[in-house]
């Protein structure tokens, strides 16, 4: 099929609404597994734009989302402690852990400083030399490779005083994961940030091995419709494939150099994940060469069993298992300004999104 002729935003709306109402001739169900699409399928309305029988579920892209609380709680111990300096990006700052959250301690007096990158992190450790700077290290590719520029840059210099707190995911791993599940996922929209650094063939086997039909996707109304009528085709017609439909960014190899970085300061280990529970192979961990850059290395962070917030179903949404409208807490005890569980802090947490868009459709589907 020739898209060109989807190139012009209100027609190419039309025919593609048009060309998924015709082809879906069964309900679908497709996961779309970042945050950021979530969100974005929310805000141009997507949802209410194609056929009911056709079911989206968000999946465990929110970085902040699936990070444990056990690694919360780790945060905060850090944070007690008097050397110590936490550097982290804003979106973890209100994220509850068991006891607390890194903005309770920040408001009783501990030395908590949001950076916008990493360099900014190993920047405050030049400017501190008589304290420990722990970045929070969480991510997926997208963010990984900034991070390691940064430990990089800390040994070249010297700095010795910059350390991570590692608790970093890979996304393929974690879908082959998903695609194991019983979650009647029928197809996978898959991320535009994260490919654009892995590339397309990271994903081939979920077609291969699985039968899982996804496709990487762009941001913008036509990216998203386009994707959705390429699942829908791909499922209806049973040719099953991974199709990269934002070519103006992803290739199939992704970012060589990125993925070089990468590889010279981690290694891959075994992570656990909010929901999942531990995936072998599907984290990062500082190599030989950077494990002295562990704040985990250097401290024996000692922290009180980790525990879940009562009634709060983060784990279930984020494995495409339920929604969040079932849970009891949405929009009631849990809303923004004092959220409950992860998935309503991070501007890509799935019941944030809902939160935002709920008076306005589609929040129920
Ligand atoms: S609404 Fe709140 S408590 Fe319920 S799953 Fe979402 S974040 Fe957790």
């Amino acid at each position: 099929m020739n898209f060109d002729q989807f190139r012009t935003p209100g027609e190419g709306i039309e025919k593609l609404k048009h060309l998924i109402a015709k082809t879906a001739d069964r309900d679908i169900t497709i996961m779309e597994v970042c945050g950021t699409h979530t969100m974005a399928l929310f805000r141009h309305g997507i949802r209410d734009m194609i056929p009911t029988g056709i079911k989206l579920l968000s999946g465990p892209g929110c970085p902040v989302c699936v990070t444990e609380n056990s690694v919360i709680d780790k945060m905060i111990w850090l944070a007690g402690q008097s050397d110590v300096i936490v550097a982290t990006f804003g979106d973890m700052l209100r994220v509850p852990g068991s006891y607390s959250s890194l903005n309770l301690q920040k408001a009783n007096g501990a030395n908590v400083q949001v950076v916008y990158s990493p360099l900014l992190a190993l920047e405050l450790a030049k400017k501190h030399p008589d304290k420990k700077v722990v970045f929070i290290a969480v991510g997926f590719e997208t963010t990984i490779p900034a991070i390691a520029v940064a430990l990089k840059s800390a040994k070249q210099r010297g700095i010795n005083n910059f350390f991570v707190l590692c608790a970093h995911k890979t996304v393929p791993i974690a879908l082959e994961a998903i695609a194991g599940m019983d979650n009647n996922v029928d197809g996978l929209l898959l991320p535009g940030h994260v490919s654009s650094i892995i590339g397309a063939n990271a994903y081939r086997f979920l077609a291969e091995q699985y039968s899982l039909p996804g496709v990487i996707a762009g941001f913008e109304p036509l990216d998203l419709l386009k994707a959705i009528y390429m699942i829908v085709d791909m499922i209806t017609s049973s040719k099953i494939a991974i199709v990269n439909a934002y070519e103006r960014v992803v290739s199939d190899t992704g970012n060589i150099k990125a993925q070089q970085v990468i590889a010279q300061v981690f290694e891959p280990c075994d992570a656990s994940w909010r929901g999942m529970g531990t995936i072998a192979g599907s984290g990062l961990k500082l190599n030989e060469d950077y494990v002295a850059f562990d704040i985990e290395s250097i401290m024996r962070i000692d922290i009180a069993p980790p525990i879940e917030p009562a009634g709060c179903l983060c784990g279930q949404i984020l494995c495409g298992t339920k929604t969040p409208p079932d849970c009891a807490h949405f929009a009631s005890k849990c809303v923004p300004e004092n959220p409950v569980g992860p998935c309503m802090v991070s501007t890509e947490g799935t019941c944030a999104a809902y939160y935002k868009y709920r008076n306005i459709g589609g929040s129920d589907s």
